[in-house]
């Protein structure tokens, strides 16, 4: 390493793509070092994705239990422990930041504890001393947006959810992205009457309109009251309970309110001001496709860039920049075809293109669609319907966007999304055999498309 500089690489935030980037570039030999102030592992280990799929396991127990009858189990009187699933969960969380640590100090990252921010285009500042660094990551993240309203104090965000004191035994959840769906079916499925306000006419914008409305069906025969073209006005506390003033003039009672309304960069006192690095339209930090930013020698990646807000994205990004920085590479991701999955009840997981979108990508499209009962939930009348959907553009025969809606749809999805990033055709799928008796296999025996 050159004289002049104390790290090759110095990275603030040791969420997942800025470990990932830290200990791959460590691999190629450079003096790395990473900053992280809160949690190792970010928000997906921490807030997120990972605490959140075990909310959601454990959510999913309450329609097994419905369920066990038809097969012929009386289960006794059972009850749900809030403070068991959460200490557990927070224990396993626990142990994962340990594994962080471990992960870093193996390959030789040096890892400060602290508040790390920019005071100059080569410098860090972090408890107390100035580092100089030959290149800097900013992979510091993202935090919950809360609008602000009379009342808007009273909320809480997808940060606090995952430790609360009690679990109330109503809430209410306003938003219609990713958290929203998943924490609205979360709650209802760990017996919280739940209620999901969407400003908009149906949730989950940008999605395939048809998942759109099926899924909307499927979480209120779940039992969530879900609710659109509606929003908050103000909210007065009395006592533990929320008073919720409607836009329709209604009012609302509950015991929670969460908010998933998205969120925003984490650029508070990283000391933007000392440098000259150039934001986008909506407040991100504007980088090219090697993630550098309008300073060279100045990086960013992962949430605070507002890309895919995907841990797998900002991953690939650690990666592919640690490569370019210290392997010779000259790598570019490639962000066509990233599957993605929303944990609500029933899941819904996806690769490709919605039916909108190749409408009007490729004009000409057959679309195959299929919705069945679940052999799981025959015998009893429990559990909705599992929903499948391939997208095909008539000219090349190629698969180009690819839904499902039902139990374990992110793990059907991950198999599919391969053949669909290879250009596999629906001839392809027809040629493959499936595997019976399973949702899956639907996805090779349409034959006959629904509309073109
Ligand atoms: P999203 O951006 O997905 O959704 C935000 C929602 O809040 C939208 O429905 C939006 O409505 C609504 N909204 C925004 N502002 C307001 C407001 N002022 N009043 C009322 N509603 C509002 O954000 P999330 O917070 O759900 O998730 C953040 C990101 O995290 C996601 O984009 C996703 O990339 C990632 N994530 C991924 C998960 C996964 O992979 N399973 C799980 C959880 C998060 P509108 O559509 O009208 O703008």
């Amino acid at each position: 390493m050159n004289e002049q500089y104390d790290y090759d690489l110095f990275v603030i935030g040791a969420g997942s793509g800025g470990v990932r980037a830290a200990r791959m570039s460590a691999g190629y030999g450079a003096k790395v070092a990473i900053a992280e102030e809160r949690y190792l592992g970010g928000t997906c280990v921490n807030v997120g994705c990972v605490p959140k799929k075990l909310f959601s396991y454990a959510a999913h127990v309450s329609a097994d239990l419905n369920n066990a009858a038809s097969f012929g189990w009386t289960t006794a009187s059972t009850a749900f422990d809030w403070p068991t699933l959460r200490d557990n969960k927070t224990r396993e969380i626990e142990r994962l930041n340990g594994i962080y640590g471990s992960l870093l100090e193996n390959a030789g990252v040096e890892l400060f504890n602290g508040h790390a921010e920019l005071t100059g285009n080569n410098t860090v500042a972090i408890n107390g001393r100035e580092y100089r660094c030959k290149n800097i990551l900013l992979a510091v993240g993202g935090w919950p947006s809360i609008p602000e309203f009379p009342g808007s104090e009273h909320v809480i965000s997808s940060n606090e959810i995952f430790y609360l004191d009690t679990l109330p035994a109503t809430a209410v959840v306003v938003g219609g992205g990713y958290i929203a769906c998943e924490f609205a079916s979360i709650l209802n499925g760990l017996g919280v009457g739940t209620t999901q306000l969407y400003r908009g006419p149906l949730f989950l914008r940008g999605f395939d309109n048809e998942v759109r409305e099926i899924l909307a069906e499927e979480m209120r025969t779940s039992g969530v009251d879900l609710r659109f073209e509606i929003n908050v006005d103000r909210i007065d506390k009395q006592g533990d309970t929320y008073r919720l003033q409607l836009t329709n003039g209604e009012v609302l009672e509950t015991g929670l309110v969460l908010y998933a309304t998205g969120r925003n960069p984490l650029l508070e006192g990283l000391g933007m001001d000392t440098v000259d690095i150039a934001l986008d339209d909506k407040g991100y930090i504007a980088v090219d496709d090697n993630y550098q930013t309008s300073t060279p020698g100045i990086y960013a990646l992962g949430d605070v860039t507002g890309g895919i807000e995907l841990t797998p994205v900002a991953l690939a990004e650690g990666m592919t920049l640690a490569a370019n920085l210290f392997n010779g590479e000259q790598r570019r991701l490639n962000y066509e075809h990233i599957p993605t999955a929303i944990f609500s009840h029933p899941n819904v997981a996806t690769v490709g293109l919605s039916e909108e979108q190749a409408r009007e990508r490729y004009g000409q499209i057959s679309v195959f669609t299929s919705r069945f009962r679940h052999l799981k939930h025959t015998l009893g009348d429990h559990g909705g319907k599992v929903f499948l959907k391939l997208l095909v553009d008539a000219a090349t025969d190629r698969v180009v966007g690819a839904h499902i809606i039902g139990d374990d749809a992110a793990e059907v999805m991950q198999g599919i999304a391969i053949a669909v990033k290879m250009g596999a055709s629906k001839a392809d799928f027809d040629a493959t055999i499936g595997i019976h008796p399973s949702v899956a296999e639907e996805f090779v025996t349409m034959r006959t498309a629904t509309r073109n």
